[in-house]
């Protein structure tokens, strides 16, 4: 199948992306790869959900209102003929073990991811070893995500099991986790209609050997054996995030994804 979408971009309201990373920006990069339709999904933390107090200053800026301020820019920008969704990246809060979302601002977004692989911010740092600890904390954060009473809103979970700013081998991590602990899960997420995000980056810069043997396949064909769909989604966060965005051809045929693999709103 053509893809020629992009499922979750931040721009310069996310305090870690790059000050260039504006609308028009995220424009050029759609005419320029032919993104057809692409989610702004800036990180957002609903202070109704309590756990924002003790990550800091990001998420104490972050909120659902600041969020939510960009909605109005994206309209306007779509009238002159872009295709933006509207949505965010929220967390997962270990205190209330739920998304950092209400059902209220959850129901408004067109895209809502929820990671269960932010372990660089949620998971208490004493969980980095063994590594199968860090493991099951993200199997019950994924379990939690799912479960949860924003499940049916919730579109992908993005780069998951894949812990981000990890200090070791993030893909490595994966071998902790057995096939049945990652079919439970995506069995769980398929029968919400909730897909997995495939990411280009998660294979740049690695030899096609690397590639074929990465674990990562492992944990998206079981995904795929489980009936879960897919979506695609660059996570830029500046414009050098996009320059990899022709390998996820790559990724789509070890995986042999067909149309139906997909999400429906990326299919529409
Ligand atoms: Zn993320
Ligand atoms: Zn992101």
């Amino acid at each position: 199948m053509k893809i020629d979408h992009d499922l979750h971009v931040h721009t310069n309201i996310s305090l870690c992306a790059s000050p260039e990373a504006t609308l028009e920006m995220c424009m050029e990069q759609c005419k320029r790869l032919g993104i057809k339709k692409m989610a702004i999904t800036n990180h957002m933390w609903d202070h109704s959900v309590s756990g924002w107090e003790e990550i800091g200053r990001f998420y104490a800026v972050q909120d659902a209102d600041y969020v939510f301020a960009i909605r109005k820019e994206i309209d306007e920008a779509n009238k002159k003929g872009a295709n933006f969704l509207f949505g965010c990246e929220t967390e997962y809060s270990l205190k209330e073990r739920r998304p950092a979302i209400r059902p209220a601002a959850a129901e408004q977004m067109e895209v809502l991811l929820v990671p269960n692989s932010h372990t660089h911010i949620t998971m208490p740092k004493s969980f980095y070893e063994p590594h199968r600890k860090h493991a099951e904390y993200m199997i019950d954060s994924f379990w939690d995500i799912v479960k949860s009473d924003v499940a049916k809103y919730i579109t992908a979970i993005p780069h998951p099991f894949l812990a981000v700013a990890c200090p070791y081998d993030n893909h490595m991590l994966l071998n902790e986790i057995r096939d049945d602990e990652f079919k439970r899960c995506f069995d769980a997420a398929a029968e919400k209609g909730i897909a997995l995000e495939l990411n280009p980056n998660y294979i740049k810069n690695k030899s096609l050997s690397e590639i074929y043997d990465d674990p990562i396949l492992r944990m998206f064909r079981i995904g795929k054996e489980c009936g879960c769909k897919f979506t695609v989604a660059t996570d830029a966060h500046s414009a050098e995030h996009f320059e990899n965005y022709h390998l996820i051809y790559v990724l789509a045929s070890l995986l042999d994804l067909r149309e139906d693999d997909f999400h429906p709103i990326v299919r529409s």
